[in-house]
């Protein structure tokens, strides 16, 4: 048996709430690394197909759905006085509420994405607004105000993205820094990293992504394939367009539109994420076009790395957004369901012991400043991702391994309150991850997205600043 490095011991309850392909994945990954015996630990999800799995592993399994009536009846029992770890792992069930429960048994919390209760992501009787990833963010920095900073440590958003490439921004900053000579300590502030963004000259920050894990024979008619979870996909991409708004953007773009509330680092698009596309480069694929899907992260490090004067007026914020091209199969997916009016297909198909090569190649491109584009992410890919844990593929891998470090961090640093990825401690999350994602590269390059254009059709493109939104959507 491997000796596995143990990063910090957990004496109480976990409860792993879902156990899907996060779920499933993550399971091994807790109790390889963190000291603590399986029978400390209980799944609550509806489905009964994960049981087998579970059992092997000496953990308990409840088959039982998350209610707002039923949570705090369904985990008392489970999580005992004070002292227990939630690892929210589930599609619909809301994480502010959970969160709340979590502080009032003073147990620690994680998740991967601020999940609404059942119908928050399509409720056509709210407004585009209301129903963003820019409400739900101001959903949870309310709780984080209302039970105040030094509450049990919750960590939310803490997958890949969000998660993960928060700590990249971070390291990737202090690689070009490096690059240009500029050697210096990681700031220990959220104005010291602003300053060090603007310094280094950076506008703006991509999320890109190019999966391109593929299964045996395509994918078949009426059904949506995908690499990760296909309910919280198809949410995600049913919620509008959003980005975080960068100082160097001028206008909106022609149906884009801000909040009248919160913090206003992000705008949203009046259409959905599934059917805005946008223009970005990672170090294999090259020059790609992915899909503008709203992430919390989008937000989370436009809104960090701004820096106000005294008046409270931002004078510096990057753009960042995601640009994501996933596997093709799920691109054909969206693809099928647009063509349909975003009806989705009737049967769903995770792509998991069936893909035959690929790589999920993850990273964020920090572009504008004066080496134009800088890549830095993992390679990982499937065949790596199966040698190195059970039960996922490699864009579970990358995931997993962020709620490995997450629930490390959290357990380190106990009494933390409501805590996004941007504000932990990115060196420690990222020594925890590194083992599992593969190559993690950094690359310059020369592509910006109006390489190439305008040549065979006209195109209204903005030459004087090329990294403008404007030149990344595809009109
Ligand atoms: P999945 O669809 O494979 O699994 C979801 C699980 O939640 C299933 O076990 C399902 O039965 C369970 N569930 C549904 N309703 C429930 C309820 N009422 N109570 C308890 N459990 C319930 O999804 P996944 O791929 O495992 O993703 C899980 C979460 O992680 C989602 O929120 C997803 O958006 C998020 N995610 C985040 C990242 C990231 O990088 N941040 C990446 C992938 C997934």
């Amino acid at each position: 048996m491997t000796d596995w490095t143990k990063y910090v011991a957990f004496k109480g309850p976990v409860v792993m709430i879902g156990f899907g392909s996060i779920g499933k994945g993550s399971l091994p990954l807790i109790l390889r690394h963190i000291g603590l015996d399986p029978s400390q630990v209980t799944v609550v999800t509806p489905e009964a197909e994960g049981r087998a799995i579970a059992e092997e592993m000496g953990v308990a399994y409840i088959q039982q759905a998350i209610t707002p009536e039923n949570m705090a009846a369904t985990l008392d029992p489970l999580l005992g006085e004070a002292g227990g770890f939630i690892v929210n792992l589930s599609v619909e069930v809301s994480s502010v509420d959970l969160m709340r429960y979590a502080a009032s048994k003073k147990a620690l919390y994680i998740d991967t994405c601020i999940e609404p209760w059942p119908g928050g992501y399509t409720d056509a009787s709210l407004s585009l607004s209301e129903r963003s990833n820019y409400a739900l963010r101001e959903g949870m920095l309310a709780l984080r105000k209302e039970l105040g900073a030094s509450s049990s440590t919750a960590v939310v958003t803490h997958g890949a993205n969000p998660g993960m490439v928060s700590h990249f921004v971070k390291q990737a900053l202090m690689n070009l820094a490096a690059d240009k000579g500029q050697a210096a300590a990681a700031p220990t502030t959220r104005e010291g990293w602003g300053q060090l963004a603007r310094d280094l000259g950076v506008k703006g920050i991509h999320i890109a992504e190019r999966d391109t894990q593929v299964t045996q024979g395509g994918k078949p008619k009426d059904i949506f394939y995908n690499t990760w979870s296909i309910d919280g996909f198809i949410s995600e991409g049913l919620q509008p367009a959003e980005l975080g708004w960068g100082s160097f953007e001028g206008e909106l773009p022609f149906d884009g539109a801000e909040h009248d509330y919160g913090c206003g680092a992000a705008i949203y698009l009046k259409r959905p994420g599934a059917a805005t596309r946008v223009r970005t480069w990672t170090p294999k694929a090259g020059s790609v076009i992915g899909f503008l899907i709203t992430h919390s992260e989008a937000i989370s490090i436009s809104d960090y790395f701004t820096l106000r004067d005294e008046s409270g007026r931002a004078f510096y914020r990057p753009t960042c957004h995601y640009a994501y091209h996933p596997s093709d199969a799920a691109v054909l997916s969206v693809h099928e369901m647009e063509g349909n009016a975003m009806t989705p297909q009737p049967t769903f198909h995770l792509m998991n012991d069936d893909i035959v090569e690929g790589i999920d190649e993850l990273g964020v491109l920090l572009y504008g400043h004066d080496r134009n584009a800088y890549w830095y992410g993992s390679q990982l890919s499937i065949e790596e991702a199966r040698k190195l844990a059970p039960y996922q593929n490699a864009t579970g891998l990358q995931v997993t391994s962020a709620v490995l470090s997450g629930m490390v961090w959290a357990i380190e640093n106990p009494e933390r309150g409501v805590t996004e990825p941007d504000e932990m401690d990115f060196a420690r999350c990222l020594e925890i991850q590194m083992p599992y994602l593969g190559p993690v590269v950094g690359e310059y390059s020369d592509w910006t997205p109006v390489q190439g254009r305008g040549e065979l059709f006209p195109e209204d493109i903005d030459r004087e600043e090329p990294w403008r939104f404007k030149n990344v959507i595809v009109r």
